[in-house]
């Protein structure tokens, strides 16, 4: 008779860790986030070999307490739900518990944090927790990850180049900075400074550190509102288009979400104004009840499922369209961010 038995917790997290950590881009994302999540304003983001040797997230949010850093890694282990009820209004990018134990199941971890006082540092490797001591009482958390699948050569094999690791990293970095004008992202690669921006709340600093002035210059605000969904955002003029339609961000409630029917409702928008195969570059902001939306769908929370789905494609076409209307395609008393 074969045995049925519960693996245990470091082998349950490097089988989770296959589905959140697939590449160093979903390392960043994941730390990122919880950054944003612990109210930082300012966030520093450094990596070498496009994340694979090193990751590191330094922030000033509030800090983990001495007596809870442990168990942060520990799976569904949060601070951010509590019960069913908080699941269906959810607030916060992160919620699941499962990012540190899944990063730290295949890396090397040197977490530094403080909530004020005296600090904490924890060092993890391959998931087994290696040392616990006090450090500095700097408020914020700074944590440094090395050696990404060191101990999944199978996951290490199936990487890209690190012209591809890091142009998804760049990626993470542009739409999590453009989710949230209001807080600082500097991201550094090899000491070479791809992203800064100043963390003052106008989005188009955001999209000109990221698209160019040329570009910001020529995009126009949108604004919307139902009973149900509020919109803003800006969109650029059917003069620019691009070849992908990655030029197109779409952020529910800060969070950037990845949804078709929404990217076509916004070209839609555009009607007969871009050329077949162009894409517009456009930056959506939905603001909506959390009830709406079930961020529950998948480990990397970009796919989202939308109750009244079709109210909110026709108001962001309807959008755009009287934008485009109103402006008579002439962008008129723009000011320069
Ligand atoms: P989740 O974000 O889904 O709660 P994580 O595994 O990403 O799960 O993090 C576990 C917990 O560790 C979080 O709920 C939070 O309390 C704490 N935490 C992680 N990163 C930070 C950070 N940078 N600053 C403050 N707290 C953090
Ligand atoms: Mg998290």
């Amino acid at each position: 008779m074969v045995k049925i038995i519960q693996l245990d917790d470091a082998l349950s997290n490097k089988i989770a860790a296959g589905e959140v950590v697939e590449r160093p881009a979903s390392v960043v994302k994941e730390l990122v986030e919880n950054s944003i999540d612990a109210g930082s304003t300012i966030i520093e983001i450094e990596t070498e070999e496009a994340g694979l040797a090193k990751i590191r997230i330094i922030d000033n949010g509030d800090g983990i307490e001495e007596e809870d850093v442990l168990t942060a890694f520990l799976r569904h282990a949060t601070s951010k739900i509590k019960d069913e009820t908080d699941l269906f209004r959810i607030r916060t990018l992160g919620f699941r518990g499962e990012a540190l134990p899944s990063i730290a199941s295949v890396s090397r971890i040197d977490l530094k944090t403080s909530t004020g006082d005296i600090g904490t540092r924890v060092r993890v490797e391959g998931g087994k927790v290696e040392s616990v001591e006090k450090a500095p009482g700097r408020k914020g958390t700074d944590l440094t990850m090395t050696d990404l699948f060191f101990n999944t050569p199978a996951r290490l094999k199936y990487m890209k180049t690190i012209h591809t690791e890091l142009g998804n990293i760049t990626d993470v970095v542009n739409r999590l900075a453009l989710a949230h004008p209001e807080v600082s992202f500097r991201l550094i690669h090899n000491d070479r400074k791809l992203l800064h921006t100043n963390g003052n709340g106008d989005v188009r600093q955001v999209l000109a550190a990221i698209y160019g002035m040329n570009v910001v210059k020529k995009m126009v605000p949108i604004e919307a509102s139902s009973l149900d969904f509020r919109i803003s955002g800006y969109a650029a003029l059917p003069e620019i288009t691009r070849a992908s339609r990655n030029y197109i961000s779409t952020m529910i409630n800060g969070r950037f979400i990845k949804n078709y029917p929404l990217a076509k409702a916004i070209q839609d928008g555009y009607h007969t104004l871009l050329p077949i195969g162009r894409y517009p570059v456009v930056l959506l902001n939905i603001e909506m009840d959390p009830l709406l939306v079930d961020v529950n769908v998948h480990p990397s929370k970009m796919e989202v499922r939308l109750s009244k789905e079709q109210e909110l494609n026709e108001l962001v076409s309807g959008a755009i369209r009287n934008t485009f209307k109103s402006q008579e395609l002439i962008p008129t008393g723009f000011t320069e961010p």
